[in-house]
């Protein structure tokens, strides 16, 4: 899933790609830290990630998703909760 971070201390922004549900009704979600403050946050939005190569839902479309990978945009596994779990992100 693709997630929309907000901060609630310094309101800084982020997006991640890399957003996983932590229950089957997927009302919870892993948490990513704020790398200034070092509070961990909550999504405030979730959404299906979208293939950039075809348009439909990355999930299914069946597009080669080792393009998805954007390696200016590497995963900050020290801030993922999920990562930090030891259940790492694919
Ligand atoms: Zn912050
Ligand atoms: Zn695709
Ligand atoms: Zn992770």
């Amino acid at each position: 899933m693709y997630g929309f971070f907000e901060c609630s201390k310094c309101k800084a922004k982020w997006e991640s790609a890399k957003v996983y549900s932590k229950n089957k009704a997927k009302t919870l979600y892993y948490g990513q830290e704020c790398k200034s403050c070092k509070i961990m946050c909550q999504p405030y939005r979730v959404e299906e990630t979208m293939c950039s190569l075809c348009g439909e839902v990355a999930r299914t479309c069946g597009c080669d998703k080792t393009r998805h990978t954007d390696p200016n945009k590497p995963h900050r596994s020290d801030l993922c909760e999920k990562c930090r779990s030891g259940n790492r992100c694919q």
